[in-house]
Parts: structure tokens; C-alpha cells; sequence
């Protein structure tokens, strides 16, 4: 459903055999360079996992399990159902590696995912208008001129009468507003040109479902427009990163808050340039 990578990381294939792109490398390489190196080209084990990566990504298993259950045409789940597939997703996550915040633990997170799988099974987005054509739905083309095939994980596509909706679920910490919304468009922007091909006759709508993880979670859809410019600019963009990536441009991008939780920060302390 989403590219949050939750479990420690084994070393990544060499450069050499991948022949895709992804948008979270793209997204990663625009964070920090040397981070993606690290991953994707010396292909570093990953021996910790942060946290909130883990929660995103037992939250995405939940309403995943959701839309798979009205996929096949059953009942939605029951509550009790959902947090069954987010204490799974723990479950099957070596804890020992979780790096947590320092007011978080696995048991403290539970109580906000119970509420935050609550508000998600009142809102609109659960309840699917429409007739729904994938989840978790792989799609791959070639979607920019000179850069390896994109390959993109579409967490929900539904088909009405007159839309292809491709939907996005993000977990964040407060509501997005409408400039984070646009701000995050890319990886959008980016899917939009893999799923018009599904049906090419039908308007195109691109949308985040983002649910906080606040004291009262709630669920809220954003669209992001699809308009050809960005589109185009979008593109051009990921070339450009896509032309650094060729030539080894890689050096390190020091935030607070990325390098906290970063697994490679002893490499990219000993890291001589
Ligand atoms: S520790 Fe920070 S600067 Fe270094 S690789 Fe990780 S994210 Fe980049």
C-alpha cells in the first residue's frame, strides 16, 4: 500500500539490477542524498526503524484489510478486526530495532491507533462510492523520457461513472492544509500519468486521505489537481534527480528531523566525501 519500508532493511540490490524507479527514492534522494546512497546504491544493511514508519505502516495494513474485504465483496471489518491487522503488523516487527520517540512505546501507541482506525471506519472514505478496481495496486510504466520505468503502489483505485479515483493514504500528525496538500502532490502527480491508461475515457481525480494521529483522529480527503503543467513540471523534475543519480552527486542533507531516526548515521559520520 505504501513504500514506508517498516522492518530493518536487508542490503538493497545493486544499482545495476534495478530497472525502476520509485517515487520514495526519488523522495528520498530530494531529502538527503547521501541517504539514498547509502540505501540504493552501497545498498547498507538497515539496522534500525523508526518508530512512526512502523505505526504508518501498521495503520496503512488496517485499512488495507478493510478495502481488500469490500474488494472481495464481504462486509466491512469490524473494529476489532482492524486493530487485529495492526497488532499483527507489530507483531511481526522485531521491536528490539524500533527506535521510538522518547514519550512513545509500543504499548502507548496502541490506544491512538484504536481511535485513529475508529474515526477511519466512520469517515467517507471508508465507505466507497464506487466500484473499487485495486488495492495496494501495482502499476509500472515508463513515465518519463530517459529514466528507468516508475513503478508506483496505488493504495486505492475506484472507478465511478464518470471517475478513476486514485487515493493516497497518509498518516500525519495534524490536518494538512491545503498548501501541504499541493506541496505533497508529486508522488500524485507522478501516479496519475501509470493509472490514466486504466481508463483513458473517465475524468482523472487525485486525492490524499489523511488521517491524524491527534487526540481525536480525524479523516480527511485533499484533491490535488490534475493539471497538465504540473504534471509536466513534475516530471521534468525527477529527470533532473534521475541525471544527479547518474552522475554520483551524492552528500549528506542534515536535518532534525530526518537524521534522528536516520539507520545510517554512524556510515555518514565516517562518510569522507
Ligand atoms: S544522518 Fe542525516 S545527513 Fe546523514 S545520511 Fe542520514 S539523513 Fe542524511
Amino acid at each position: 500500500m505504501i513504500s514506508l519500508q517498516p522492518q530493518p532493511r536487508a542490503a538493497s540490490p545493486p544499482p545495476a539490477e534495478r530497472d525502476y524507479i520509485s517515487y520514495s527514492a526519488i523522495s528520498m534522494y530530494q531529502s538527503c542524498p547521501l541517504k539514498y546512497f547509502f540505501r540504493y546504491v552501497a545498498g547498507l544493511p538497515e539496522r534500525t526503524v523508526a518508530a512512526a514508519l512502523v505505526f504508518g505502516s501498521a495503520i496503512h495494513r488496517s485499512v488495507e484489510h478493510h478495502f481488500t474485504e469490500l474488494l472481495a465483496g464481504n462486509e466491512p471489518p469490524t473494529l476489532e478486526a482492524l486493530t487485529g491487522e495492526y497488532d499483527r503488523h507489530w507483531q511481526e516487527t522485531d521491536v528490539s530495532v524500533v527506535k521510538f520517540g522518547k514519550d512513545d512505546d509500543r504499548e502507548s501507541l496502541g490506544p491512538l491507533a484504536q481511535r485513529m482506525l475508529a474515526a477511519f471506519q466512520t469517515s467517507s472514505l471508508a465507505k466507497v462510492e464506487g466500484h473499487i478496481l485495486g488495492v495496494e495496486e501495482q502499476l509500472r510504466g515508463p513515465v518519463i523520457a530517459g529514466t528507468p520505468d516508475l513503478l508506483g503502489r496505488v493504495d486505492l483505485l475506484v472507478e465511478t461513472t464518470n471517475e478513476l479515483i486514485v487515493t493516497d493514504l497518509k498518516t500525519a500528525r495534524s490536518r494538512w492544509s491545503a498548501e501541504q496538500a499541493a506541496d505533497s502532490g508529486a508522488q500524485l502527480l507522478l501516479y496519475s500519468e501509470l493509472a490514466r491508461p486504466l481508463a483513458p475515457r473517465k475524468k482523472l481525480r487525485l486525492q490524499f486521505a489523511v488521517i491524524t494521529k491527534s487526540r481525536e483522529p480525524c479523516v480527511e480527503l485533499h484533491d490535488v489537481p490534475v493539471d497538465r503543467r504540473q504534471i509536466d513540471r513534475t516530471k521534468r523534475i525527477v529527470e533532473k534527480i534521475w541525471r544527479a543519480i547518474e552522475s554520483s552527486i551524492y552528500y549528506p542533507a542534515p536535518s532534525p528531523m530526518q537524521c534522528p531516526t536516520c539507520p545510517f548515521r554512524t556510515p555518514c559520520r565516517a562518510w569522507a566525501g
